[in-house]
């Protein structure tokens, strides 16, 4: 009887480890000197390509949120980001404003997201990152459902900011990081402020001897329900 209890709880505690549970993270530990590069946006074949070269020069491994409805057209891209050792993430179907939007259309969205992604390599991501930021109940409902962690950040140089200069973007990241620190940075269409500024910013972060892991590294979570 007891044998059989714990084999249950066992069981019930694999599974939850397994699935996210709608658990919202903002960085990881704070006695480690891991950080965590995130890119959000993408997948394109413009600044997207750029950033991985640079990460394959320094061999770093980054953590990357994709839009759904970009996936599709840019295949190469997404199997690159994943054979390279990079994590494929879900960053909604439309990146919309979900402020207003109900739990349901929400939870579609990252199931369509997953499934293009799944399509592609493989693998159903259990790590979302809301558009913009934005956490309202519906959306937590919805990522709890779907069995997703929510990722959100603690530093955030504002890259997506076409007001930011390179210059800027370095100094704000300087000054937010800390140890265990999620890095809130974009692979937008066209744009280089955040390549650039990637540049100086790993060479940076390793003299301040930060080791750079992905996301399921650095919060001790599964990135992938398979
Ligand atoms: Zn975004």
């Amino acid at each position: 009887m007891g044998k059989k209890i714990s084999i249950l709880i066992v069981l019930v505690l694999s599974f939850t480890r397994i699935w996210g549970a709608g658990n919202i993270y903002f960085s990881g530990n704070s006695n480690e000197r891991k950080i965590a590069l995130t890119f959000d946006d993408g997948p394109n074949d413009t600044s997207l390509p750029k950033i991985l070269n640079l990460l394959k020069e320094e061999n770093v491994k980054a953590s990357f949120f994709f839009i759904g409805r970009n996936i599709k057209a840019r295949r190469e891209e997404v199997k690159r980001t994943y054979d390279e050792g990079h994590l494929v993430l879900n960053h909604s179907y439309t990146h919309s404003n979900f402020e207003k939007v109900s739990q349901d259309i929400i939870a579609q969205e990252i199931e369509k997201t997953n499934s293009e992604i799944n399509n592609i390599i493989g693998v159903v991501p259990s790590l979302y990152r809301p558009p913009y930021g934005i956490k309202t109940s519906s959306g937590k409902l919805a990522a709890k459902k779907m069995g997703m962690d929510i990722i959100l950040w603690n530093v955030d140089g504002e890259d997506w900011s076409s007001k930011k200069s390179v210059k800027e973007i370095i100094e704000t990241q300087k000054k937010q990081t800390k140890n265990g620190s999620i890095i809130l940075m974009h692979t937008q269409p066209d744009k280089y402020t955040s390549y650039e500024a990637l540049t100086v910013l790993i060479p940076y972060y390793r003299e301040q001897n930060y080791q750079f892991v992905t996301l399921d590294e650095l919060l001790k979570v599964n990135a992938y329900k398979n």
